[in-house]
């Protein structure tokens, strides 16, 4: 029996733990929360190639004083479809689950499409259908483009 090395990051009081991201996808997601947007206050602490029973490798992300919205959650669910989403608040977890993808994704990703009306001066907001889970494929409401690759396509 091989020992887990269990990492300990420093625990934080309030805020959220986004634990099980793929192997190396950590700065993807971190992208995602928009790092300029935290406050200066709030810690971050990034853990990298950790080893997981789960998942072999993961990374995980705890973030101070910052609960998700719907569409950054959203967002992950995308990019990193094995992370699990922990709120801590008084230095408790408060609630703990996987991301999960809704069938329709709205204003997360932009379309490919150039020639989409969500790519047009008019102020459309992109819509995605969840056309596959496994893996995740989406069709944009508007023009029907297929997407696959996620972080190119960011809002
Ligand atoms: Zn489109």
């Amino acid at each position: 029996m091989t020992a887990v090395r269990e990492l300990k990051l420093t625990p934080i009081q309030n805020g959220t733990v986004i634990d099980h991201i793929g192997n190396g996808l950590a700065l993807e997601v971190l992208r995602i929360l928009g790092i300029e947007r935290i406050q200066q206050s709030s810690t971050v602490s990034i853990a990298i190639h950790v080893p997981s029973q789960k998942i072999g490798w993961k990374d995980i992300i705890k973030v101070e004083n910052m609960e998700l919205s719907a569409r950054k959650l959203n967002a992950i669910a995308l990019v990193a479809p094995t992370a699990t989403i922990s709120i801590i608040r008084e230095q408790r977890v408060r609630e703990k689950r996987p991301v999960a993808l809704p069938d329709r994704i709205d204003g997360v990703l932009h379309c490919p499409n150039p020639g989409c009306i969500t790519n047009q001066r008019e102020p459309v907001e992109s819509e995605f259908e969840v056309v596959r889970r496994k893996p995740i494929v989406l069709r944009c409401a508007y023009c029907g483009r297929l997407v696959d690759d996620f972080l190119a396509q960011l809002a």
